[in-house]
């Protein structure tokens, strides 16, 4: 995103000088919160900052229990752009501002609708009147304002129940706000805003669409890798890098990655001779391992991108005794969804071409021809207890563990901080 970009059309630019200010909505998970209210508003102003710190005019305001953005010039689609991003956002209106006075609400109004896009052969108006005082009531300002449409787009008509167009108007003390756009956000929670989780970050197309389910739940993530080097190459573990990254775009400034080496523990299990248990065997280790992360880093939950029977570790036997090895809760996000639908969103979030590099993940390399899609627990701890060393390879591995801290620039960094300092 670059403040830089032009929009194209002469048409475009009428549409964009048409408003002033955007007009946010929070999502009603958030509204409920009562008494938190103000404080996740707050936050929520905080990453709408840093979203926006690219453009440099643009003012977030914060008053009265609503958000504004204000653009000052800047194109209203480029801003909309960045706000799409900003978990917690429920949608949010492109909006022009006029006096809080009959005449200029009515202009107002007819420019906002010629600036509309779409098709416009039907439209409707509905006016709130927030401020009591205002000399006309809101049935009266109806009227007022879909006649002066009417009278100036003569083949338009009204229509109440499906309208092509809606355009609103909301009249407070001091100005008046029209709109007709209500474009969907991000949804979800503010970022950090119920706690931290580690991440399984493979290669793969799930483990970053549930990565980033998780942080649009307002959850703040650290992601853990599994690497088998020499086994698997340096690119493996670029791609992962590369997946953070993207990951890092959705943050408050700052991912951590954790490379842990996987080679021994890989190594004995394959040479354990339970070649249909190695995959439940590498995933429970995978989870120790983790589990000790987690608390080392102070993490109260695994999110992983496990889908109901995509493989045979993701069977809900295979499921059951690979939770079993860690107490911590395993949240995941895609266990109800289908393939088609988690590609879908890799798309949109922009991780699924890196995902489907082809560069070998620790799993794909000792996979069996036949994994068990029902491994039993009993025999699984057994093959686990004639692995000389298991529990000393798995704490050096956590021990020499590496840790990458991804950074956005220092500027984005500072108004992530401030978002923090509200949450701890
Ligand atoms: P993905 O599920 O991301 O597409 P994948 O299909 O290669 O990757 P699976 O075999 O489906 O991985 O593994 C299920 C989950 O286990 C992954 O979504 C991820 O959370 C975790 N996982 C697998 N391999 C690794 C690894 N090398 N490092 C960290 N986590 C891993
Ligand atoms: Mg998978």
């Amino acid at each position: 995103m670059s403040s830089t970009m032009r929009s194209g059309s002469l048409n475009e630019d009428q549409h964009h000088s048409a408003y002033d200010m955007v007009l946010l909505r929070l999502g009603s998970e958030i509204t409920v919160k009562g008494k938190n209210r103000h404080r996740f508003e707050q936050v929520l102003a905080d990453h709408v900052r840093k979203a926006l710190r690219p453009f440099e005019r643009v003012v977030v305001q914060h008053t009265y229990g609503r958000l504004y953005v204000m653009l000052n010039e800047h194109p209203y689609e480029e801003v909309a752009a960045a706000l799409r991003d900003v978990f917690g956002l429920v949608s949010f209106s492109p909006v022009k501002k006029a006096e809080a006075e009959l005449d200029a609400i009515r202009d107002t109004a007819l420019a906002v609708f010629r600036a509309n896009k779409g098709p416009k052969s039907t439209f409707k108006v509905t006016v709130k009147r927030g401020w009591k005082q205002f000399p006309h009531n809101s049935m009266e300002m109806n009227h007022q304002v879909a006649s002066h449409v009417l009278r100036e787009t003569p083949e338009l008509k009204v229509d109440i129940r499906n309208p092509d167009v809606e355009l609103r108007v909301d009249i407070q003390q001091g100005a008046a706000y029209v709109y007709c756009d209500v474009e969907q956000g991000a949804g979800g929670f503010p970022y950090g805003a119920n706690g931290k989780a580690l991440l399984l970050l493979s290669g793969g197309i799930d483990s970053p669409v549930a990565g980033w389910l998780g942080m649009r739940k307002g959850l703040t993530l650290e992601a853990v890798h599994f690497h088998s080097y020499p086994f698997t190459s340096e690119q493996a573990k670029e791609k992962v890098v590369t997946l953070s990254k993207r990951l890092l775009h959705y943050t408050n400034g700052k991912f951590k990655l954790h490379l842990v080496p996987f080679t021994d523990i890989q190594t004995s299990f394959a040479q354990a001779g339970q070649e249909r248990l190695i995959i439940t065997l590498m995933r429970r280790a995978m989870l120790r391992i983790t589990e000790m992360i987690a608390e080392r880093e102070s993490a109260h939950a695994i999110v992983t991108g496990d889908s109901l029977g995509q493989v045979a570790s993701q069977t809900l036997g295979s499921m059951n005794v690979i939770g079993r090895a860690t107490d911590l809760p395993l949240l995941r996000p895609l266990v109800m969804m289908d393939k088609v639908d988690i590609i879908r969103i890799a798309e949109q979030i922009g991780t699924y071409e890196t995902s489907i590099l082809p560069y070998e993940d620790c799993c794909t390399l000792f996979v069996p021809k036949s994994p068990t899609t029902n491994p039993n627990l009993e025999s699984v701890e057994k093959a686990e207890a004639t692995i000389d060393n298991l529990d000393e390879m798995i704490a050096l591995a956590v021990k020499n563990t590496v840790t990458v801290v991804l950074k956005q620039d220092e500027a984005e960094k500072k108004a992530a901080e401030t978002a923090e300092d509200r949450w701890f």
